[in-house]
């Protein structure tokens, strides 16, 4: 029987949940030298769909991942705006936290039009991985913008 993901309503393979999907993602991320972009790309996607971050994580990840996509980083420069960007909303200046409360009110539910059930299913080698993830941040931050209109 195939189970439904409670956060991001992707339809589940066999003995799996999103969590060890995207468990198993990050050691072929690191088996592969898949570049941090993606990862960055990965987890962030991977944390939208499951309502991981607090109403001001959300906002950030958005930014970060319309930043990321639509300049078009080398690794360098994605590298470089983590550090710079990054840092000046982290630690001393950062009073607001990435993770969701318990107590948060609920986010709107969201019929994702791609999740990383997909993601695990098409790519079967780095290539394709990068590709897959590059279009799964494309589609989850189209859908990201239009829930605030
Ligand atoms: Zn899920």
């Amino acid at each position: 029987m195939s189970e439904v993901c409670a956060q991001c309503g992707a339809l589940l393979p066999k003995e799996h949940t999103c969590q060890t999907i995207h468990n198993n993602l990050l050691i072929f991320e690191s088996d592969n030298s898949i570049p941090h972009s993606i990862h960055f790309l990965h987890v962030t996607c991977f944390m939208v769909q499951h309502n991981l971050y607090s109403d001001e994580g959300l906002i950030w990840a958005q930014s970060m991942l319309q930043n990321n996509l639509a300049e078009d980083m080398t690794e360098q420069q994605h590298l470089h705006f983590l550090r710079t960007d990054g840092k000046s909303k982290t630690s001393r200046t950062r009073t607001w936290k990435f993770s969701r409360s318990t107590d948060a009110p609920p986010l709107p539910k969201v019929a994702w039009a791609m999740t990383i059930v997909n993601v695990s299913q098409q790519a079967q080698n780095a290539e394709q991985y990068c590709k897959q993830v590059r279009q799964w941040a494309h589609m989850t931050l189209q859908q990201l913008i239009s829930l605030q209109r």
